[in-house]
Parts: C-alpha cells; sequence; structure tokens
C-alpha cells in the first residue's frame, strides 16, 4: 500500500506531527495539524484550499502538497487512517 508523500510543492519541506497551523478565519484560533483534517479546521470546519508551507511561507493548493510517487495508485483509499486510535 503506497500513501502518499507529504511536502510543500515549492521547497519540499515535510511537515511533522508537532508542526501545527492556526486557524485565522474569524479569530478562530484553532491550532491543528492541517494534514490530520485534509485542510479542515476542526474548530470551525471550514475548509482551508490553500495550505501555507511553515517553512518558506508559500501558499499552496492543499492537495498539491499530496505527492503520489506510484501513478498506478492515485486510487487512494478515503478512509484510510494510519494512526490506530
Ligand atoms: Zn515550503
Ligand atoms: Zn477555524
Amino acid at each position: 500500500m503506497s500513501k502518499p508523500e507529504i511536502y510543500c510543492p515549492v521547497c519540499a519541506w515535510r511537515p511533522g506531527p508537532d508542526d501545527l497551523w492556526i486557524c485565522t478565519r474569524n479569530d478562530c484560533g484553532t491550532e491543528w495539524n492541517t494534514f490530520w483534517t485534509r485542510g479542515v479546521c476542526p474548530g470551525c470546519a471550514y475548509q482551508w484550499r490553500n495550505t501555507q508551507c511553515l517553512r518558506c511561507a508559500e501558499m499552496s493548493p492543499h492537495e498539491a502538497w499530496y505527492h503520489f510517487g506510484d501513478p498506478q495508485e492515485s486510487e487512494l483509499v478515503e478512509h484510510e487512517r494510519e494512526t490506530g486510535s
């Protein structure tokens, strides 16, 4: 099973589990890792179409952060979870 590589399309920085984004919509202020939710803020449920790189500060479409190495595996299982709770 191949999972997409997640890294910045501009500078190839890879976000880790400790990297947090802050929702700036309507003073929401929620801090979370945007790749856990595919860009959806857990505080206000707003979906961020663009994700800012915490290293180079460039805004890129959220989808552009996902890099699929194998073209044959382009159909990603939507509910695949890597963190068994
Ligand atoms: Zn970057
Ligand atoms: Zn929010």
